[in-house]
This record gives structure tokens, sequence and C-alpha cells, in this order.
């Protein structure tokens, strides 16, 4: 066996009021200098406010870029801006995080994560969703240096959000029976310790689904922490292979065919979830039941896209990464198959 090599965050901090604490963090990391603030425009007033307030009485510089796209190509001057700075923090939901860990990467500085919504598993990986062409890929970035999730702001996420951030979990178990099946075919390699502390995370947010659903403190402390193991399983590996696998597939090529549209990347992943399940021969009625008690949708018509669409993406999802083999290179669906599998599931009527 080789050398193995994992990066991970320093510095985690979980609980009501952390927000308060993101000075603390800076000065315990060694940062020094001027701090380049990252939010959005409503994630601005959430929390990217009183982060700026207690970084400046922590006595750190800052300055604020407001971001909205995730097209990479209008990413060039956020890079230059960030390489003025010697550290950035991102306050905001998945695309704020995203924008600013892959600035920060290639500007070459230390990057601190605070999330606002538990929604997607990006807060702690090292990886940024970006889009090119209009069309969502994975991106190498780095890990956060810290991650400062406060879960008093997080409880005031919208429900839809909060939901998209269980669905984005409860897709890892086929996601690992997808890394198994390609250990067994291609011979990939595959981690027991990664794909175990991905799938603990999962069935942590499965067991929790009311707990979340009543937006209960320890559902959504369950929920965050789940997101936060599951982004260091992907450290562990250096890679997104334990979180990310035919169902995700399916949610990219749902994007790549739709305009961008009030669809949540969670929540596209548990319906494909639920059809990759059924694939692998897992329980799916039961892992349908789950999504459908987070409150995530479980049809085409809950998502807001049409039947059709569902059909094509499940066609085009096997051919989105080619690098990445799954058991829709062992299905190789076509148009037909597709639909029967939509159907069976009852994601289409
Ligand atoms: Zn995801």
């Amino acid at each position: 066996m080789g050398i193995h090599k994992i990066q991970m965050p320093a510095e985690i901090l979980i609980g009501e009021g952390v927000t308060e604490k993101v000075g603390d963090v800076c000065k315990d990391l060694l940062l020094s200098g001027a701090c380049l603030l990252v939010s959005g425009p409503k994630t601005m007033g959430i929390g990217g406010k009183r982060v700026s307030e207690v970084l400046s009485g922590a006595g750190y510089p800052v300055e604020t870029e407001v971001v909205e796209s995730i097209e990479k190509h209008e990413l060039g001057k956020l890079i230059e801006r960030a390489r003025e700075y010697r550290f950035v923090v991102a306050v905001g939901g998945g695309r704020v995080i995203d924008i600013a860990k892959y600035a920060s990467f290639r500007a070459g500085i230390p990057f601190i994560s605070v999330p606002t919504a538990p929604s997607h598993d990006g807060i702690a990986s090292p990886r940024a969703t970006l889009s090119e062409n209009h069309t969502n890929y994975s991106f190498l970035a780095h890990v956060p240096e810290a991650i400062v999730a406060d879960t008093t702001i997080m409880a005031k996420a919208p429900q839809r959000l909060i939901a998209a951030g269980a669905g984005d979990m409860i897709g890892k178990l086929t996601a690992i029976e997808d890394w198994k099946l390609s250990s067994k075919v291609t011979g990939e390699t595959f981690s027991d310790y990664a794909s175990a502390l991905t799938l603990l995370s999962a069935n942590m947010v499965v067991d929790s689904a009311e707990m979340i659903r009543n937006r209960e403190e320890r559902g959504l402390r369950n929920l965050v922490e789940s997101l936060i193991s599951s982004s260091i399983a992907m450290c562990i590996t250096g890679n997104s292979r334990p979180a990310s696998g035919s169902e995700h597939m399916f949610s990219h090529a749902l994007d790549s065919i739709l305009p961008e549209g009030r669809r949540f990347h969670g929540e596209q992943v548990a319906i494909g979830c639920i059809m990759m399940s059924y694939l692998h021969g897992l329980p799916w009625q039961r892992i349908r039941a789950t999504i459908r008690e987070i409150g995530c949708p479980i049809t085409a018509s809950e998502l807001g896209v049409g039947e059709r669409d569902i059909v094509r993406a499940l066609v085009l999802a096997g051919n989105i990464r080619k690098d990445r083999y799954t058991i829709l290179e062992q299905k190789a669906l076509n148009a037909q198959t597709a639909e029967e599998l939509a159907r069976k599931t009852g994601v289409i009527a």
C-alpha cells in the first residue's frame, strides 16, 4: 500500500451562536492581515454582516464581496481580488461556499466556511461545484481551514433547504453501493473507513428524519454533523467518491438539460437515490418513505420537472462522468428502460 495523504479542517465549531467565535477561530489558526468576506445577497443579512463585525472586533480588516452566479468564467475577477487578501471567509449557502472555496484555492490563501443552511455537504469538502456553460461540474479546490456551523442561524433556514440537505445525505446510500460495485468490477480502490463513516452519517439522518422534519435542535445538529462527517470522508479519499454516485449523476444530468429553477441539489439527489436504490436492489420503498418523511419531493411533479425530463436525465446520467463507474454503466438505460424505472418507483405516473 502506498502513502495516503489526508487533509482535514483544523477546527470545526458546531453549536448555537458560534458565529460570535469566528474571530477566535482565526486567531487559533494564526491568521493575520486582511480578510475578504464572501457572501450572498440574502445571506449577507442572515450572517454575513455579523461575521464581518465579529472579525473587525477581533482586529481583522474586512472587506466584502457579494456573489451570486457559479459560472466558472465569472470567477476570474474574484480570484484576482482574493489575491489582495490574506484569507477568505464565506458566509452563505452552497453556492457562496463553493465560489469562495474555489477562489481562495486559486488565490492560494486559507478558507473558512460559515454555512447558513445545512443544505449540502460541500460545507467542509475539498470540492467545489461550479457551472461551465450552465452545466454543473465538481472541481478540485481545497479543504476549509475551519468550519463554523452556527445552529441558531441554520435553524432559521427555509424548511426546503434543510430537507434538501437531508436528501443529499440519504443519497450516500446509493453512492456507497456504486463505489462497492466499481471496486468489484473495475478494481477501483475502496476505503472501508471512508465508506463506513459516510454510511454512519447517512443512517443517522435516516434515523433522525422525524426530528429533522420537526426542526428539533437535536435533529438539526445530527444533520449538520452528518454533512460534515460526509465531507470528512471526502477529505480521507481526496475525491467525492464516497459522497457522489449514480444519484448525483442523475442530478447533474437534470441540471444540464433544464434551465436553472427552484430545484435544490439535495432534492434531485434524493429522487435519483430512490431510482438507483431500485437498480441496486436496496429497500427502495423504505428509502422513498424516509425521503417523503423529511419533506423532500418524491415525484417529478413535486420536484417541478416534466416526466420526459426525468427519463431524459436517466438516459443521459450514465454518460455524465465517464471516469466514475456506477450501476448506470452496468444497466445502460435506454429511453424505454429508463421510463420503466421511473414508473416502477413512482417518480413518474
Ligand atoms: Zn451532493
